[in-house]
C-alpha cells in the first residue's frame, strides 16, 4: 500500500527545492572530454570533471577496453571468490601494488565500497578510528558500519589530532584516517606530520587518495609521494573512477595481512559483483601507461600552474595550493549560482558549490583542470571568467 507515502515524499522534495538545494542533471550527449556537447545543442568546455589525466576517452584506453571485451567478455556474473576472478583481476591488483609500492591490493566495484568494507572487518569495540572532520562521505559511512570508538579531529589540525591520539590511548588498535586531497579546497593532508604522530603514538594510518592517485607526487604515486612518506601509510584506498580512466571501480592497497583479512571478511568484496573485465583490462592499460611516463601528470601540473597564475592575476580570490582542484571564491551562494549559469552560456561548464556542501558564506566555483585541456581552452576559460566576473562585480578593473 503506497498510501500517503508519495504525498509525504512530494512535500519533502518541495522543501528541498524551496531551500535551493535541488540537484538537476545536465545531459551530455558526447564522450567525456575537454570539449563536450550538451543535449541542449550547446557545446561547452568542461572544467568540472574528475578527468584529471584526460584518460576517460583516451584512444589507448578505449582500444584496450575493446580488446579485452573480445578476449574476456562483458560481465563476470559472480563475486570474486566463487567464479569471478580472471587473470586480469590478479594482474591489475599486482600492477596497482607495484605502482604504489604496497604489498597487495584488492579491487572493489567502487571506492565507496572500498571505504565501506575496510573498517568493520579490521576493527571492533576495543579499537579506535580517528578521522579528519572533512573526510569523504564514504569514509563516514564505513566508520558507521564499524563498532570501533570514533574520534574526530579538526580539519588538518595536528594539535587536535595529537589530542585525540592521547585521549584514545586506552584503545587496543587505532587508525588515523584522512582524505589525501580534500575535494572542496583542493588542499593536501599533512601526511608527514600525521605519520610522525602515528609513529609516536603507535597508531595505523589510512589515506583515501581518490583525488590524487596517478597525478599527485612527482611520478603520480599520490599524496604519499608528494609528502615523502612512501612505505609509511598502512592502508590506501582510491578510485578508478576519477583520474584512472574514470569508468568505475576502486581498491584498497597496503600491508599484506590487512589485504589478506579483507579478502576473507570485507563485505562489499564478498557480497558484490566482480569488477567488469572491460574496466579491469582498461585499468591495466592505464597503470601501464602511468608506470612508463609522467607526461600526462606533467601536462596537468603545467595546466594547473598556468590557470592558477592567470586567474589570480585576473583579480579572483582562489584557495592557494598545488592541486588541479582550484576553488574560486565567490562567497555568496546565489552569486555563485548566477556565475556558473552565465559561464555555461559562454561555453564554460563549471559548478558553483555552496552551503551545506561548503561552509556558510564560502560559496565557490570549483574548477578542475585536466591534461586534456589545451592552452586555448584555458585561455578561453580565463577570458570568460574575467568577463562574467566584471559583469557581476566579482572582480574590478
Ligand atoms: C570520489 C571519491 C570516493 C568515491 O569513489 P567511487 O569510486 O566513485 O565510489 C571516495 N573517496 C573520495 C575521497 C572521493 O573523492
Amino acid at each position: 500500500m503506497y498510501g500517503n507515502f508519495g504525498e509525504f515524499l512530494s512535500k519533502e522534495l518541495l522543501a528541498i527545492q524551496e531551500a535551493g538545494l535541488f540537484k538537476r542533471e545536465r545531459i551530455i550527449v558526447s564522450e567525456q572530454s575537454a570539449e563536450i556537447n550538451m543535449a541542449s545543442g550547446q557545446k561547452a568546455l568542461n572544467f568540472c570533471a574528475n578527468n584529471y589525466l584526460g584518460l576517460s576517452s583516451h584512444p589507448v584506453i578505449v582500444r584496450a577496453a575493446k580488446n579485452i571485451l573480445k578476449t574476456h567478455g562483458y560481465g563476470m556474473s559472480s563475486v570474486r571468490f566463487i567464479c569471478g576472478t580472471q587473470d586480469i583481476h590478479k594482474t591489475l591488483e599486482e600492477k596497482i601494488s607495484k605502482f604504489l609500492g604496497t604489498d597487495d591490493t584488492l579491487l572493489y566495484a567502487a571506492c565507496f565500497d572500498a571505504n565501506g568494507g575496510v573498517f568493520e572487518c579490521l576493527f571492533n569495540e576495543q579499537d579506535a578510528i580517528i578521522s579528519d572532520e572533512l573526510n569523504h562521505a564514504s569514509i563516514i559511512d564505513g566508520v558507521r558500519l564499524c563498532k570501533a570508538v570514533r574520534y574526530r579531529y579538526k580539519h588538518s589540525d595536528m594539535n587536535d589530532l595529537e589530542e585525540q591520539l592521547k585521549q584514545s590511548q586506552s584503545q587496543r588498535h587505532r587508525v588515523v584516517v584522512t582524505d589525501g586531497v580534500f575535494s572542496m579546497d583542493g588542499d593536501i593532508a599533512k601526511l608527514s606530520d600525521i605519520c610522525n604522530l602515528t609513529e609516536k603514538y603507535n597508531a595505523l594510518v589510512m589515506v583515501d587518495d581518490s583525488h590524487a592517485t596517478g597525478f599527485i607526487g612527482k611520478t603520480g604515486r599520490g599524496t604519499q609521494e608528494h609528502c615523502s612518506v612512501m612505505g609509511r601509510v598502512d592502508i590506501i584506498t582510491s578510485t578508478l573512477g576519477k583520474a584512472l580512466g574514470g569508468a568505475m571501480g576502486g581498491f584498497t592497497s597496503g600491508r599484506k595481512e590487512i589485504i589478506d583479512m579483507l579478502r576473507q571478511r570485507s563485505r562489499p568484496y564478498l557480497f558484490s559483483n566482480s569488477l567488469s573485465p572491460v574496466i579491469t583490462g582498461a585499468a591495466i592499460a592505464v597503470f601501464d601507461m602511468l608506470s612508463g611516463t609522467t607526461k600526462l601528470r606533467d601536462k596537468l601540473m603545467n595546466n594547473t600552474a598556468y590557470f592558477r597564475k592567470k586567474i589570480k592575476k585576473a583579480g579572483f580570490d582562489i584557495r592557494p595550493g598545488e592541486s588541479p582542484i582550484v576553488p574560486i571564491m565567490i562567497y555568496d551562494a546565489k552569486l555563485s549560482q548566477d556565475f556558473a549559469e552565465k559561464l555555461l552560456l559562454e561555453g564554460i561548464y563549471v559548478i558553483g558549490f555552496f552551503y551545506p556542501v561548503v561552509p556558510k558564506d564560502q560559496a565557490r566555483i570549483r574548477v578542475q583542470l585536466s591534461a586534456a585541456h589545451k592552452k586555448q581552452h584555458l585561455d578561453k576559460a580565463i577570458e570568460e571568467f574575467e568577463k562574467v566576473g566584471m559583469e557581476l562585480g566579482v572582480v574590478k578593473k
